[in-house]
């Protein structure tokens, strides 16, 4: 009921910001009944990354990874408050957030503020584009559901233009040209999924394409997947080599225009050269940068003067010259990848983290009225009975303030390298175990299954991993 809503003056005011990995582990663990919880952000469901790359291509529907936040939050011990909107601002000195409603719908009311005693701020990182003219203009990115779709729809916007009665033999050549920007696992996995969908639907159901459809990887390092061991980085390149995508390392994008990019490389004897590679659709996945919400709050804190790459934060999370701020995820710096698994490990740390913080201050406001009971006592017995309250609560007090700082294990890295093929770089019990091929793919399915969000995007998922299988990917463009 909406008056069970109502903010509790007698608790603290938590505000989380994001519905990502981060912030959706921290609420998942967290005990709603300490605290006045609102969760603000432009995004009403939580989006299971790992598999966005499957999306692009209708090996899986985009709906089968996502969860409506409002589903999960209603089954919390006590309401807690959903806006969708964007932070647009935190204002630190005065412990307010501004928010703004930028969905199409809007009401007569659309910007507002709302007060913090505690933030977290879990709003993750936007793509990095360098400052490079023409990327934000003319490629897609793949970090949220939109990009996904939108790729989905020129894959096939590309195949159909191209097989237009009088298309120029080049012409065709550029629009079946993908061109994948960015060889990180986000790259790598996309080319993978791009290259299963030719081999296995489009030719089928497009032969004219044939001849012409191609996929490249663009990647400015000397390898691709540099997290990854070195056989892992040589069976992928090995994979690629096989499944006929095409690898151009140590060539890096200087300019992108809505036909070509512009990349630059060096000529066997060493000389830089700038070439024109035409492309039908360009995918650029070059990394994080941070969000200018997340940089207006660090230039108003003096100890972050140094930070670049996002919030600093010290072991327990806690922004750095801040008390009552935390971050965590891709937009938070504590010396770890930006991985979901960091992210929902740091979330789920601050559940823990906050549940405790509640129950000290419970048992310090129960030791101070118990102190003052000692105190007006009357009678030896009476007081030895309140002394001996204390003392329990005291012990109680020192066993609940025991936590140590974040420590994040790491469980692996996965990926997928098209052909039915994945890697893996396990953490084992002994050391690392690197692993590759069709049943490490089982394993990579079986590892993404069971780390989804809910039993109905399991299900979901599974479900259209059959389809995909028996009836072929949906090819009508949307
Ligand atoms: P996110 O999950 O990005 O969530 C950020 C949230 O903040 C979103 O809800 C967003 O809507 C919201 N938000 C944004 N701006 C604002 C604002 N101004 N105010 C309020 N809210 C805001 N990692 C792995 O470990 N394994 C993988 O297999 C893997 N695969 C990936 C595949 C892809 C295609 C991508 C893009 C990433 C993948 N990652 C993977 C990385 C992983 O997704 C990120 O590290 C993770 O999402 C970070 O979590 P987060 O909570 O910091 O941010
Ligand atoms: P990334 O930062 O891992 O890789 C980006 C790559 O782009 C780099 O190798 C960089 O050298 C290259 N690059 C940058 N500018 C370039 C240019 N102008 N021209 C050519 N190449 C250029 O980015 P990502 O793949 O998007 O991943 C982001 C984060 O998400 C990482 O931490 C990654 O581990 C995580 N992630 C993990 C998985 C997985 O575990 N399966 C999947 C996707 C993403």
């Amino acid at each position: 009921p909406a008056d069970q809503a109502e903010p509790d003056p007698s608790k603290k005011t938590l505000v989380v910001l994001g519905t990502g990995w981060g912030s959706v582990s921290l609420l998942k663990k967290l005990d709603t009944t300490n605290y006045n919880v609102i969760v603000i952000s432009p995004r009403n469901y939580f989006l299971f990354t790992p598999l966005l790359p499957s999306c692009t291509t209708g090996t899986i529907e985009h709906r089968s990874i996502m969860e409506p936040i409002r589903n999960f939050l209603r089954h919390k011990s006590t309401a807690v408050k959903y806006y969708e909107a964007e932070a647009t601002k935190v204002d630190y000195e005065n412990k307010v957030v501004h928010i703004s409603d930028d969905s199409e719908i809007k009401g007569s009311t659309s910007q507002t503020s709302v007060p913090f005693d505690m933030l977290v701020v879990g709003v993750g990182a936007e793509n990095a584009t360098f400052g490079i003219p023409g990327v934000r203009e003319n490629a897609c990115f793949l970090k949220e559901v939109g990009d996904a779709q939108q790729i989905r729809k020129r894959i096939m916007d590309c195949c159909e233009t191209a097989t237009f009665k009088g298309q120029s033999p080049e012409e065709v050549r550029r629009l079946l040209h993908m061109v994948v920007v960015g060889g990180g696992p986000t790259g790598v996995e996309f080319a993978g999924e791009l290259q299963d969908f030719f081999e296995h639907d489009l030719r089928k159901w497009i032969p004219e394409i044939t001849n012409n459809f191609h996929v490249t990887l663009v990647e400015a390092l000397p390898n691709v997947l540099p997290m990854f061991s070195k056989n892992l980085i040589d069976y992928t390149e090995q994979t690629f080599k096989e499944e006929t995508i095409e690898i151009r390392t140590k060539t890096m994008v200087k300019n992108v225009t809505d036909t070509y990019i512009e990349a630059e490389f060096k000529d066997a004897e060493g000389n830089k050269v700038l070439e024109k590679i035409p492309y039908g659709l360009l995918v650029w996945a070059t990394g994080n940068a941070v969000r200018p919400m997340v940089k207006d709050l660090m230039s108003q804190i003096p100890a972050q003067k140094d930070a670049r790459r996002g919030l600093m934060v010290n072991e327990y999370l806690v922004v750095k010259g801040t008390e009552n701020i935390w971050a965590v995820g891709d937009c938070a710096i504590a010396n770890y990848a930006p991985t979901a698994q960091v992210a929902s490990q740091e979330g789920a740390f601050l559940a823990r983290l906050f549940n405790q913080m509640a129950k000290t201050e419970d048992i310090e406001s129960k030791l101070g009225v118990l102190s003052e009971e000692q105190s007006t006592a009357s009678g030896k017995e009476a007081r030895d009975e309140v002394f001996g309250k204390i003392k329990d609560l005291q012990k109680r007090l020192r066993r609940v303030k025991q936590i140590g700082p974040f420590e994040y294990s790491h469980q692996g890295s996965l990926a997928y390298i098209g052909s039915e093929k994945a890697v893996a770089d396990i953490s084992w019990l002994t050391g690392n175990l690197a692993t590759g091929g069709s049943l490490t793919y089982f394993f990579w399915r079986s590892a993404y299954l069971s780390m989804c969000f809910s039993t109905r995007n399991r299900i979901l998922v599974i479900t259209d991993w059959i389809k995909a299988k028996v009836f072929g990917r949906d090819t009508s463009r949307e």
